[in-house]
């Protein structure tokens, strides 16, 4: 994944793009802010917010043409809000206080602006800020042009006053009753200042030098504001006409004229970096998904504006606009406390660093990739995708910690090792029209679902059903290790070959999608979709009831998988309740991903959230969901407990088994099924150890994912070669192992039969020294 990639796909996500109200707004105040601190009663932290953006607050929150407030998202869910209203009362409620300017350090260059009006003032304002000299030339004996037009109820003339109390903090020279072009002409001031921008009304213009349209305007340059005269800038009435007075566009153009010439006169560029300057379109979503349609808080008293209170309301029904699409619907998203575009920044950061810093480690090995971020996102925008190519690229550059999968990557090569993988054709029979590939969770979980459903296919189809045992690979493939993917998936199809390329059934809906995304050319159904057209087998169940269907994450754009499960439902008698996150909208159970092995604490709160949902009990059809919220302590079934009747598990509410029954399921179905049906005995190995392990030390085992044959493995290999320290105090034994890259402790003493295990742990740095018998 490289960093153009990455660039692209942070640009996709549109949460930090401005709210409607911002975005129409010319000078784009931040309404949303000021809205959250009005609703808070605020004022004063309301006002700050204002009057960053407006320099002139006590004028515009009375006369302003309010462009955002057309704009607002509200407007689709009641009434828009009354934003000018709000600013309003963010003045009158804030405590006075007066805002002082400090202007940057004096500069030696000098600017002309041509006219008292808004406009003007803004440009003089931004550029003595900066240090600018500013001579401001106005044709009539006094500041704000039009402003003194409104009448005085709407615009009282204390109002301007006040607000012109800036101009005293900052050295701007104030040349009243000097028309430019009548006064002193226009060619003057270009050669007595180094830029000038004409910001006056139609009263005190000199055309002369400046190509003036057929509609008398002043013709410029769109983004910068600059006339054909070089150094000269024009902004304002002059340039957009009197019919398209607006107060808050003449700020506007004030302040982006002072942009251009203070970069005209560093020199620098003029058009760089300026898309969003003045009023433009947002490409913010905001759902409107249960918003109660609200009218505007109305005024009590008019001419005096919201009270306090009515402000408050008024503020609080602001939707305070952002797109969190995703993260409202996935954990792991809220859990790092953000949204992808920071997440792809941190990502971007991450890789692009050679050594040392990975902050982000956590976050990429956490996303389960699920895919419902893509669903509910209006840029389709999958972070399961960037974290897998994330991790991807870790592996590549050496910067995937091992710890960070070993147990998931174990398991698999477990699966795929004699002691579990296995490829027979139908007893009596050496040809396969079918494979029946169960998954490996399904084998560790209900081995006995296994067996009954290989019986019933090999007696309902015709042409032979072959089986094969083995993982798909889905663990490498999560956890970003390509090679390691590929040498699976290549196993599977030599194996897969070698049986004549029978058309596959399986049963979990991972290995489904890792065939169908990997292995196009192989024909593949879902176990669902089989036993839907084949028909129920003819056994005796329990009595039917109301479940609430769990869709596996990985069924997601499955829908005839997801109709056949609920077709089998119907037939079998059982009420269906839908989630309300279910088929192409699902969530994981929080062990999609390896999310599980990266980061327990949240996969954990991923299942509870999905319990949580409906008070029913669940139906899955994926062995993992329902072991994971089983272990969460919620009653769960798997569908081929209602086909075939309860099988391993007896009632709902009961636990799958352990990691290390789970091995130890899978390689006891191999042997009964190779016993059973093909009457081979499989050659026991050497016997194991015998433990005494407590309930205690076995939880600890489980949440320290430490198999008993990791166990069995250091007690014999501490008893052959010496190797284990002894505690005088307790004379227990304490021995390690490193099978791969994890390092497994186990704290033992000797009994009659075998022995006593007292504690196990792992870490994950690898031990150097040595240790003598
Ligand atoms: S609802 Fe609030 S944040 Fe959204 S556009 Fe309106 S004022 Fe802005
Ligand atoms: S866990 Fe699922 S929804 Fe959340 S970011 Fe990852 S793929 Fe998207
Ligand atoms: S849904 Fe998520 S990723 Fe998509 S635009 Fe919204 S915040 Fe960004």
């Amino acid at each position: 994944m490289d960093q153009q990639e990455l660039r692209e796909l942070e640009s996709r996500c549109i949460q930090e793009c401005a709210p409607w109200c911002s975005a129409a707004c010319p000078v784009h105040v931040d309404v949303r802010a000021m809205n959250a601190a009005i609703a808070k009663g605020d004022f004063a932290a309301a006002l700050k917010i204002f009057t960053k953006s407006v320099p002139f607050p006590g004028i515009i929150s009375r006369v302003c043409d309010h462009p955002c407030q057309d704009s607002c998202k509200r407007g689709d869910a009641g009434s828009t809000i009354s934003i000018r209203a709000l600013e309003r009362a963010a003045f009158a409620q804030a405590p006075v206080t007066k805002a002082r300017v400090t202007p940057l350090p004096r500069k030696d260059k000098r600017v002309a602006v041509v006219g008292g009006g808004l406009s003007g003032l803004t440009a003089s304002l931004d550029l003595a800020k900066k240090g600018y000299q500013i001579v401001l030339f106005e044709a009539t004996d006094r500041l704000g042009g039009s402003l003194w037009d409104y009448p005085e109820t709407e615009l009282p003339r204390e109002a301007i006053l006040r607000d012109f109390d800036i101009l005293a903090d900052l050295s701007v020279e104030i040349r009243l009753k000097t028309s430019v072009g009548q006064d002193i002409p226009l060619s003057d001031l270009q050669k007595e200042f180094d830029a000038v921008y004409l910001g006056s009304g139609f009263g005190s213009r000199n055309e002369g030098e400046l190509n003036v349209t057929a509609d008398a305007l002043v013709p410029v340059t769109q983004e910068t504001f600059e006339t054909n005269e070089p150094g000269v800038f024009a902004g304002g009435t002059l340039v957009r006409g009197a019919k398209e007075r607006s107060p808050i566009r003449s700020i506007s153009d004030g302040r982006r004229t002072a942009i251009s010439i203070d970069r005209f006169l560093q020199k620098v560029s003029l058009t760089a970096s300026r898309e969003n300057e003045g009023s433009y379109e947002t490409r913010l979503y905001t759902s409107l998904e249960g918003i109660e349609a609200l009218p505007e808080v109305p005024l009590s008293n008019a001419p005096e504006g919201y009270s306090a209170e009515e402000a408050v309301q008024e503020a609080k029904r602001c939707l305070q606009c952002e797109c969190m699409e995703c993260v409202k619907v996935c954990e792991f998203l809220a859990s790092f406390k953000g949204y992808p575009k920071k997440y792809i920044r941190q990502i971007y950061n991450n890789l692009s660093i050679v050594m040392g810093q990975r902050h982000g480690n956590k976050l990429i090995n956490s996303c389960s990739n699920c895919g419902l971020c893509k669903e509910v996102c209006p840029e389709d925008l999958h972070m399961g995708e960037i974290c897998i190519a994330a991790r991807e690229t870790m592996v590549e550059q050496g910067k995937m910690p091992p710890s960070a999968h070993e147990f998931a990557l174990r398991d698999m090569e477990f699966s795929n090792s004699d002691k579990f993988a296995l490829h027979r054709h139908q007893p009596g029979m050496d040809s396969s029209r079918f494979l029946f590939f169960p998954g490996c969770q399904l084998c560790a979980s209900s081995p006995i679902n296994v067996k009954r459903t290989y019986s019933y296919l090999a007696e309902r189809l015709t042409g032979g059903v072959g089986l094969m045992l083995r993982c798909c690979g889905a663990p490498a493939d999560w956890a970003g290790r390509k090679e390691e993917f590929a040498r699976v998936v290549s196993g599977f199809e030599a194996q897969w070959l070698e049986m004549g390329k029978p058309e596959l059934i399986v049963a979990c809906s991972t290995c489904y999608s890792v065939f169908k995304a990997h292995l196009p050319h192989v024909k593949v159904q879902s176990l669902w979709e089989t036993i839907d057209t084949l028909g129920l087998p003819d056994v005796p169940r329990m009595e039917t009831f109301a479940v609430a269907v769990h869709d596996p994450c990985t069924s997601r754009h499955h829908d005839s998988i997801q109709d056949s499960v609920r077709n089998i439902l119907r037939r079998l008698g059982y009420e269906i309740h839908e989630l309300p996150l279910s088929r192409n909208t699902t969530e994981c159970c929080g062990f999609g991903g390896l999310m599980y092995f990266a980061n327990r604490e949240l996969a954990e709160k991923t299942v509870r959230r999905r319990i949580s949902e409906s008070p029913l009990q669940y139906l899955a059809y994926c062995a993992m969901c329902r072991d994971q919220f089983s272990f969460e302590g919620k009653p769960a079934w798997h569908l081929l407990d209602f086909i075939f009747g309860p099988g391993d598990f007896e009632h709902a509410a009961q636990k799958g088994p352990d990691y290390s029954q789970r091995r130890e399921n899978r390689a006891r179905l191999k042997h009964s099924l190779l016993k059973d049906l093909w009457g081979e005995d499989v050659a026991e190995g050497r016997q194991p150890v015998k433990l005494q392990i407590s309930e205690q030390v076995r939880d600890l085992m489980e949440r320290r994912m430490i198999l008993t044959e990791d166990i069995q493995e250091i007690i014999e290999w501490a008893e052959r070669t010496g190797f284990k320290l002894v505690n005088s105090h307790s004379g227990h034994f304490l021995a390690h192992h490193t099978p791969t890259t994890v390092t497994y402790w186990v704290e033992y003493s000797p009994a009659e039969d075998g022995f006593v295990v007292h504690n196990a742990y792992s870490h994950r740095m690898e031990i150097m020294e040595e240790l003598k018998p």
